[in-house]
């Protein structure tokens, strides 16, 4: 069953929403959106529209964090609270196929990660437009969320229909029943309506910018494993690795060691495959000593190891790492020479 939950009803909620978690809403600035703790009602609060700047996953592994303290048994605990993520959309959501098969789907399933995907709670919401960027499609994303959601919100008239995702939603919804009705055919006609929409909008952008579909770049990486289009892909590359942290995907880390006073920390932070040391090893010998073999093994673990090992290309098609690049290289530029490049 659906509901609706009024536009005021929804600020209603948040509040409530604070007393257990810290809440995270995007907030409109300039062209962007911005996830902001706990906004006040003077934020500009955006929960349609597009995809926010950051990626879903820093709720999940943070950028840079505390694992281990002195001679601690437990876990080191960063946040006062759990997160509870508003307005998050689908292509971050299929993020999590990656996230989770890297981080709990092993022998060593990972306790920080762990934790926040039990504790932490997802408002979804179904994207109300599109940035020219947007390729979702062509990786089998739609544009409103399917899965991996506690609630999602798809916005209407008035205010939101509601989905119910998971035994944690539906509790929210039932402690707080005041705040919801009942949904009728109008509004599920008029969500059907909008995700149609803006279905057509994101095949034009795909259309335009001649993105091929995921069918058709399968096996590509080993077949133009040799190509000359990585050397010049990657030639104006700086290494700046906003490709890898921007990506909702990508989740490699490193651990160092670090002294406090009287007491030694270890700390996990945030790598990039795209920076020369990363696979450096003792000794010196670099098995991706150019940038352009790092770019291909970007690519590579995207579009060849992960569908192989996961059964799922590790790439939403968000955009982000298109908009984050100093050096303007393309991810869909890539896909389609992939393709078409002889
Ligand atoms: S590779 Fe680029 S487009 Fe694909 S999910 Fe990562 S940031 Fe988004
Ligand atoms: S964002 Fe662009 S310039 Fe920076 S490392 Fe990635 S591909 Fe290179």
């Amino acid at each position: 069953m659906n509901y609706f939950l009024s536009s005021r009803n929804i600020v209603s909620l948040l509040n409530i929403l604070r007393r257990t978690y810290n809440v995270y809403v995007p907030i409109g600035k300039g062209n962007q959106r911005f996830y902001k703790k706990n906004p006040t009602s003077t934020d500009n609060i955006i929960i349609g529209e597009v995809r926010p700047f950051e990626p879903l996953k820093s709720f999940y592994s943070h950028a840079r964090e505390v694992v281990a303290e002195g001679f601690r048994s437990d876990l080191v605990h960063a946040d006062d609270k759990p997160s509870a993520i508003v307005g998050v959309k689908a292509c971050d959501l299929k993020g999590f196929k990656i996230q989770d098969h890297v981080f709990q789907s092993h022998n060593f399933a990972d306790p920080f990660y762990i934790k926040n995907r039990e504790e932490n709670l997802i408002i979804s919401a179904d994207c109300t437009s599109v940035l020219d960027t947007c390729f979702c499609l062509s990786v089998d994303v739609k544009p409103f969320p399917q899965e991996n959601f506690d609630l999602n919100l798809s916005e209407i008239s008035g205010g939101f229909l509601v989905e119910i995702g998971s035994p944690k939603g539906r509790e929210l919804v039932e402690q707080n029943m005041t705040l919801f009705q009942a949904a009728n055919d109008a509004f599920v006609k008029s969500v059907k309506k909008n995700r149609m929409h803006i279905i057509e909008e994101i095949e034009n952008n795909i259309k335009n910018n001649h993105v091929p579909h995921q069918d058709d770049f399968k096996d590509m990486i080993e077949k133009k494993y040799e190509s000359e289009l990585w050397k010049r892909e990657a030639e104006t590359c700086v290494e700046c690795a906003s490709c890898n942290a921007i990506c909702p995907t990508c989740h490699c880390f490193f651990l160092y060691d670090q002294k406090n006073e009287d007491e030694m920390k270890r700390l996990r932070m945030w790598d990039s495959c795209m920076v020369k040391d990363f696979a450096r090893v003792a000794g010196g010998a670099n098995p991706h000593k150019r940038l352009w073999m790092r770019l291909r093994n970007r690519f590579e673990k995207k579009f060849d190891y992960f569908p192989k090992v996961a059964g799922v290309y590790a790439c939403t098609g968000c955009g982000r790492c298109i908009s984050g690049c100093p050096a303007k290289i393309d991810i869909r530029k890539v896909l389609k020479e992939l393709v078409t490049d002889e």
